[in-house]
């Protein structure tokens, strides 16, 4: 351990005993570790030429590198770690479940009761707006079972139902497994496996006011023409053969926090309802917290029929995530088949739903909504006032503590930089790198100009204002470096 690690002593013990968390030492071949940066020669991850820097722990908001170096997360990774890192209270409560001999049961046979008191939590948590909770092992399998749940839905009434259209938006996505990439309108995350994918999705244009919105245009006028595209898709593909419209609230990773324009969700939900459809929201990024309430929904006076959620639930201490289903829904299956056909062997394990009960339960004690409204509040603030006027900078937008950063090549045009300049990439690597040590999480532009390239900040509900102060000033430094150097 080096000097750095001396000063952080709230390390996790099995680090500063010496342990090898990467366990590299055991391996005949070693690894190309060059200055602190590993490429990997067994592990088949996203990027194969790539050197990634190598983590050996994290406490809080920090990171702890191989190389001595110290890196604020101000992302929580992929928006997971909202509790930061080395909660004490989450591991006693993994371990505790582990201790019992049954971090795994098979959910054919067995209940058990952190499973149910995590589930009531959850019903709780939407003023019992919501019915029931079906677990799953990630965001991808949340929306799987929300695809087909949705057409349960129909086919228990009806087994020659004609709902067999989902609508979607363009920009969006909900998921690498086969059916959630087929509601997604990710280009490049689609384009191999295109052939694959449902032909029944159809997507309408999202809901992003700074890409989109005439000068001038007000909310209502925008939200109506975005009805208006909906009622229209309904009215082509007929109206009796959609199951549902599928939205993200804020959009995270495809757009870059952007959220909808006051009305819209209603204004969408109504569609959908006047033709008996669904109206299903996808919440794996922008729920549990992170926009500032525990459901994004909440903030609009809407409920959907369905709703998905991930990432925060567990955040980061297990695999987890669910659907949320509605009354209506529930009953459908209830009156009807009364099974889900559907299931997944890591679905609701009890080691998950100990870690997921105790990160809402700390949640919830803690008030931590309220430090995400007051810190998301002067984050929103702070980088307004340090890179507002910045000439690459387009746009600010976001919600609670999720917040993008779109980067331009004209302020005025609000033309967007050629894909091949990497510029979110290039901002990515340089906050990362020393000396400013801080992840910003990059997002690509698309070849149409339709979206420009965005980093996007999501920081623990931990943060304080200090450490808001920090991630504004280290975000403009960035910027302006890496702007300076083009
Ligand atoms: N839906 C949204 C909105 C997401 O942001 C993601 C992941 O980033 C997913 C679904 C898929 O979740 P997972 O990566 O856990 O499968």
């Amino acid at each position: 351990l080096n000097d750095n690690d001396q000063h952080d002593n709230h390390l996790a013990p099995a680090l500063k005993n010496g342990v090898h968390l990467n366990g590299h030492s055991t391996l005949t071949k070693g690894p190309s570790l060059t200055n602190g940066s590993l490429k990997a020669e067994y592990l088949l991850d996203r990027n194969l030429r790539k050197a990634y820097p190598v983590v050996k722990g994290g406490k809080g908001n920090y990171l702890y590198l191989n190389d001595g170096r110290k890196v604020f997360d101000s992302t929580s990774g992929a928006a997971v770690s909202c509790l930061g890192h080395g909660n004490q209270r989450v591991i006693d409560a993994v371990a505790a479940q582990m201790q019992t001999g049954t971090p795994y049961l098979a959910s054919t046979f067995w209940m058990s009761e952190v499973v149910e008191e995590l589930c009531k939590e959850l019903i709780n948590g939407t003023d019992g707006k919501m019915a029931r909770v079906y677990l799953t092992g990630s965001g991808s399998e949340a929306m799987e079972a929300t695809v087909k749940m949705a057409r349960q839905f129909f086919f228990e009434n009806n087994k020659n139902t004609p709902r067999v259209n989902f609508i979607a938006r363009q920009h969006s996505y909900h998921g690498n497994t086969i059916g959630a990439l087929g509601i997604s309108g990710h280009v490049a995350r689609r384009a191999p496996y295109e052939p694959f994918l449902m032909d029944n999705v159809h997507h309408v244009s999202p809901c992003n006011a700074y890409r989109q919105r005439q000068e001038g245009e007000s909310n209502a006028a925008f939200v109506a023409k975005k009805a208006a595209e909906l009622e229209a898709t309904f009215q082509e593909l007929g109206p009796e053969t959609v199951v549902g419209f599928i939205c993200e609230p804020v959009v995270g990773a495809a757009l870059g926090c952007v959220p909808s324009v006051p009305g819209y969700l209603e204004a969408m939900r109504d569609v959908c309802h006047k033709h008996g459809a669904l109206f299903i929201l996808d919440e794996v990024m922008s729920g549990m917290g992170r926009c500032g309430t525990l459901h994004a929904w909440q903030d609009e006076d809407i409920v959907p029929d369905l709703q998905t959620i991930g990432k925060g639930l567990g955040a980061g201490y297990q695999p987890i995530a669910a659907v949320l289903i509605s009354q209506r829904v529930v009953n459908a299956l209830l009156d009807g088949s009364g099974q889900f056909v559907h299931g997944q062997t890591y679905q609701g394990m009890p080691v998950q739903a100990a870690a997921a009960l105790e990160v809402q339960k700390i949640m919830r004690e803690g008030n931590m909504m309220k430090n995400v409204q007051v810190q998301g509040a002067y984050l929103e603030a702070r980088l307004k006032a340090l890179l507002g006027d910045h000439p690459n900078v387009g746009d600010i937008r976001g919600r609670g503590l999720f917040w993008g950063i779109e980067f331009v090549k004209d302020k005025k045009t609000k033309e967007p930089f050629d894909l091949k300049t990497g510029i979110a990439q290039k901002v990515s690597d340089t906050a990362i790198s020393a000396p400013f040590n801080m992840v910003m999480y990059p997002g690509t532009g698309t070849a149409d100009g339709v979206r420009g390239d965005h980093v996007i900040l999501a920081p623990t509900y931990i943060v304080t204002r200090e450490d808001i102060d920090h991630i504004a000033k280290t975000a403009s430094d960035v910027v302006h470096h890496v702007f300076s150097e083009l």
